[in-house]
Formats: C-alpha cells, sequence, structure tokens
C-alpha cells in the first residue's frame, strides 16, 4: 500500500509525518531537520527558496521572502515573487510540495494522499483554501484534520479509558483551545475556541518594539521604518525568545544597525525573562478567556478536565505553561514534542482514513454558528439583518439543517441570501462567506412563499448552501465572491498548479546542471547555495 501521510501546516513551521506498523513518525530532510519554516523566496538570480534557505534570507531581504501566509488563506490577498504574484493557496502549494518531495525522496515512493491539519477556529474560507493548497501541490486530500483534534490523538494511542481532554494549543501564529472527549477509540470534539491571529509571532512583535524602544534610550536616536533592520530586529526578538524559555537573562547583539554620521550605532541589551512576560502576559490572559469560554461552550467546569495537554511551540514558554496550569487549579497538564504532536496524529488519522492498522474514530464539530441574513421578529417589531443561525456552534460534522424562511415584502420576486458565520446576532457582523438570489418568485402577498434554506456542512468544515423555492421547486446554491474570500476556480486550480509544477521543475533543472558543475569544481564550493534546494537535490537524486 502506497504510503499516506499527515501534514502540519504552520504559520512558522510545517511538517510531514508518515506510519511504520501503526507508529506516526515526522520525515526529516537530508540533514535531519524535522520541521521546514513555513517560508517561501526568491534569491536575487530568481532561484525560488523554501524553508529554512528562505528564512535566512529574510533579514536580509524581507521584499523577496514571504513568511506566516497561514494568515492570509482565505483572503484575497496576494504576494509577490519576482515579476509574477501568487494567491495565498499557492504560496502554500509550495511549502506542500516541498514536503512531499522531502517524504518521495526519504520513502522512495509517490505520495498521493494526506490529510492536513488546520486550527480549529479556521474559517470555511480558510479550510478551502488549505484544501486547494493541496491539490495545487498534487495531493489528493483526504481530510482536512481540526489540530488539536490531531494532537488528541497522539495522546489517545495506549489509551482505552475515557478521558476529557483539554488541548492548549499555542503555535507561532494561531491559538486554539479545545475540550475533547476521548472514549475508546472515539474521539469527539465537545468545544472549541480560539484566535487565528494569536502566537508567537505576536511575542516576537511585542520583543522587537522592546528592542527598538532600548535603541532609542541607549542612542537617543529613533530606529528608522526600514525593512531590514526592522526584520533583523524581528530574528533577533525570536532567538532572544527561545532563549528566555531556557535561560533568566539573554543577550541580545545586533552589531552595525544604523550609521550615525562616521559612527556605527549597535544594538547590545540585557532582556530578562521578567521583562519578557511582563509584555507578553496581556496576550496570555487572553488565551485563559479562551479556556473559560471553552469549557463554559461544553457546560463544563475545570473540575471535569481529566487532564490538559499543551501543543504549539509557544507552549515551550514557562510562563505559558504555569499560567495554564494556574488557571487549571491542578488538573495534570502533560506535553509531548508540542511542536511535532499535531503531524503526529494527522498522519495517524491519514492511516485511519486509507485503512492502514490504526483504529480511530473521529467526531467533530463546527468551530462557529453557520447562518443567513433574515427580518425577524423582536419586541420592537419587525428587524432586517438579524442573524438567523442555522448550525449552531459546536454541532457535531458533518451535518445537514434545513430552516424555512418567508417572503418579508408583497410581491416579492427574488429572495437574496446572505451566508455568514460568527456568533453576532447582527448579520453583518459576522464574517460573510458569500450570497446569492433566488429568482422568479411567484408573486404573492407577504409570508405566502416559503424558502427553504438546506445548509450541507462536510467533513472538511466545508460548507454548501441549498435555497429552494417550495411551491415550484427552483433551486440556487451558494456562489461564493471569489474577491471576498480568495477561492479558486477549477481552471485557476489547474493553472496554479501547472505554474508551481513548472517552477519546481525549473529548480530540478538547475539542481542538475549545478551538480554536474560541482563535480567539476572544489567541493567547499558546492556547499555554499546547497542549502537552498536541498528538497529538490534529494528527490532529483533519489529518482535517478
Ligand atoms: P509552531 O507553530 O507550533 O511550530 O510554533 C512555532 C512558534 O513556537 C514560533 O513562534 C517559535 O518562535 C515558537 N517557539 C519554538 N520553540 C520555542 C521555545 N523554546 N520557546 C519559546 N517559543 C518557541
Amino acid at each position: 500500500m502506497a504510503p499516506v501521510v499527515g501534514i502540519d501546516l504552520g504559520t512558522t513551521n510545517s511538517l510531514i509525518a508518515t506510519l511504520e506498523e501503526g507508529q506516526p513518525w515526522v520525515i526529516p530532510d537530508d540533514d535531519g531537520n524535522l520541521l521546514l519554516p513555513s517560508y517561501v523566496g526568491m534569491d536575487d538570480a530568481g532561484q525560488l527558496l523554501v524553508g529554512a534557505a528562505a528564512r535566512r534570507q529574510y533579514a536580509a531581504a524581507p521584499e523577496r521572502t514571504i513568511k506566516s501566509i497561514k494568515r492570509q488563506m482565505g483572503t484575497a490577498y496576494t504576494a509577490t515573487l519576482g515579476d509574477q504574484s501568487y494567491r495565498p493557496q499557492e504560496i502554500s502549494a509550495i511549502i506542500l510540495r516541498a514536503l512531499k518531495q522531502r517524504a518521495e525522496a526519504m520513502l522512495d515512493e509517490a505520495i498521493t494522499q494526506a490529510v492536513i491539519t488546520v486550527p480549529a477556529y479556521f474559517t470555511d474560507a480558510q479550510r478551502q483554501a488549505t484544501k486547494e493548497a493541496g491539490e495545487i501541490a498534487g495531493f489528493e486530500v483526504l481530510q482536512i484534520l481540526n489540530e488539536p483534534t490531531a494532537a488528541a490523538l497522539v495522546f489517545d494511542i495506549d489509551s482505552d479509558e475515557s478521558e476529557t481532554v483539554l488541548v492548549y494549543d499555542l503555535g507561532g501564529g494561531t491559538f486554539d483551545v479545545s475540550i475533547v472527549e476521548i472514549t475508546g477509540d472515539v474521539t469527539e470534539v465537545l468545544a472549541s475556541h480560539g484566535n487565528n491571529r494569536l502566537g508567537g509571532d505576536d511575542f516576537d512583535r511585542q520583543l522587537q518594539r522592546h528592542l527598538a524602544d532600548r535603541f532609542l534610550q541607549i542612542h537617543d536616536t529613533e530606529l528608522p521604518d526600514d525593512a531590514a533592520i526592522q526584520a533583523r530586529l524581528l530574528q533577533a526578538a525570536e532567538q532572544a525568545k527561545i532563549a528566555l524559555s531556557d535561560h533568566a537573562f539573554t543577550t541580545v547583539r545586533e552589531p552595525f544597525l544604523i550609521s550615525q554620521g562616521e559612527t556605527a550605532l549597535h544594538l547590545e541589551t540585557d532582556i530578562s525573562r521578567e521583562d519578557f512576560e511582563s509584555l507578553i502576559k496581556p496576550l496570555l490572559k487572553e488565551t485563559l478567556e479562551a479556556i473559560d469560554r471553552a469549557l463554559s461552550d461544553a457546560d463544563l467546569t475545570v473540575e471535569d478536565i481529566d487532564r490538559a495537554i499543551l501543543v504549539g511551540g509557544s507552549t515551550r514558554i514557562p510562563l505559558v505553561q504555569q499560567l495554564v496550569e494556574d488557571h487549571l487549579l491542578g488538573t495534570p497538564v502533560s506535553s509531548f514534542e508540542p511542536d511535532l504532536c499535531v503531524g503526529l496524529g494527522a498522519a495517524l488519522q491519514a492511516g485511519v482514513l486509507s485503512g492502514a492498522a490504526v483504529e480511530s474514530i473521529l467526531v467533530d464539530v463546527s468551530p462557529h454558528s453557520l447562518g443567513i441574513a433574515a427580518v425577524m421578529d423582536t419586541e420592537f417589531g419587525p428587524m432586517p439583518g438579524l442573524f438567523s443561525p442555522i448550525i449552531p456552534r459546536n454541532s457535531v460534522i458533518p451535518t445537514s439543517r434545513s430552516q424555512v424562511y418567508y417572503t418579508a415584502a408583497n410581491g416579492q420576486s427574488t429572495v437574496e441570501i446572505e451566508v455568514f458565520q460568527g456568533e453576532n446576532p447582527i448579520a453583518k457582523e459576522n464574517v460573510p462567506l458569500g450570497s446569492f438570489l433566488v429568482e422568479g418568485i411567484p408573486p404573492k402577498p407577504a409570508g405566502a412563499v416559503q424558502v427553504e434554506v438546506h445548509f450541507d456542512f462536510d467533513i472538511n468544515g466545508i460548507l454548501t448552501v441549498t435555497a429552494t423555492e417550495k411551491s415550484q421547486g427552483q433551486q440556487q446554491s451558494l456562489v461564493v465572491n471569489d474577491t471576498q474570500t480568495g477561492r479558486l476556480s477549477s481552471h485557476e486550480l489547474r493553472q496554479s498548479r501547472e505554474n508551481i509544477a513548472s517552477l519546481f521543475e525549473a529548480l530540478a533543472h538547475l539542481a542538475e546542471d549545478e551538480d554536474a558543475e560541482d563535480a567539476e569544481e572544489e567541493e567547499d564550493n558546492a556547499s555554499d547555495n546547497g542549502g537552498h534546494w536541498i528538497d529538490v537535490e534529494a528527490t532529483t537524486d533519489e529518482s535517478e
């Protein structure tokens, strides 16, 4: 049987894992690195860089490097590399394709099927974009799986007892807290809550600003808003943050940041763990509130939680562990390879879906209420523009639900169905998912025409909305506005796939040419650019 893989497509780092005899393991690159930094760039010769090489060039050439693309998934954002612009799903596809090549080189087999994880709190548009990224990269996406659910699967491996587990996942760019119930081989998400714009990147930025303030204090000069300088400061901030997980103090040294006349100005300053903690505490408070909200959504209290699992690289910060432990009043808090366990769980789930020897059934929930804008009766009379939820938050998915609505005006010939997700009673305050018209409604008095709106929410968290006018049976389905969600047509998908494939082919040729040249040159010269094409070279070598 061809190997199946699970992929953690992270904001900061990504990884690919597979199964061997029912046990998941992370596939490393040639140098033994398990994580692939989620960076994509072009070098000054116009060659594609993925992973560590792109990350390395970020400080020097931020304008040619893309990071944290996960934050743009599902939006109409475009990134420019060289003279081409790319959609977020295309940039993510480049990362996925690099992971695919890494796995194919290591396993010496073609890989076509994958499970890809997303934060439980990702919207429909973000899930759809992730699925498209997988398809552009050449995968059949077996499932878009919630990250906390994937993590819980790892902890479930040897457990046959029923447990209520709180999964606290704080990564580079997203935060999720989920409450899952594991009973035998069934994992059910009882509730999930979070913020898909909160994570270690924010801590880096807080520290970056703090470093800029220190520079001002020391030199009485403000650092210019220059991209390369700010990128250096941000990288220094992340290094300092990581050091402070193990040490009480660290020294930041950034020489020659700017020059003042003839004098070069350096930044050299000590940062204490306390300094750092006071910068991030307000952000962490927000995560504790999310714990309370998830508990109350699940109708549980802290006492009902058997254990908590910490997931995501940012949970290595001691203050995070301490605050979660204090907040959970003595509930055991465990952590296992917090940066790897989501990918490992995705591999387990890929095994389940492909019929490998792993047994687990997965029950997942819709993280938002999904519904439409409608005129609704209130104590002040009928009010337009209110949110009428059809699938309530935390419904177990897949699910299908219908609701019947009536025309609001005499002789009304069209009905506009505007679909939203969120919890606000005012429809427009929620996230719009798209809208469409049901036309040709027979002229009748207000309230005499019934329109049934059907929501079908599938296992990947993707929503199809169908509206049917009852008397004549005409039907319309949701057409999502491309500019709002950044969703691609099948034609665009095909084109993107070809573009990305040709980028990689060009790279492979280049790598072959380089190999030939390298054979003639001194060995040391070869290492200069080698890191940039590590994934591609590996594939080329293995497939020859
Ligand atoms: P993830 O998205 O799970 O890969 O987590 C990535 C985030 O974890 C990034 O913001 C990293 O800077 C952060 N991170 C990784 N290791 C550590 C550490 N030892 N201490 C603090 N943050 C870390």
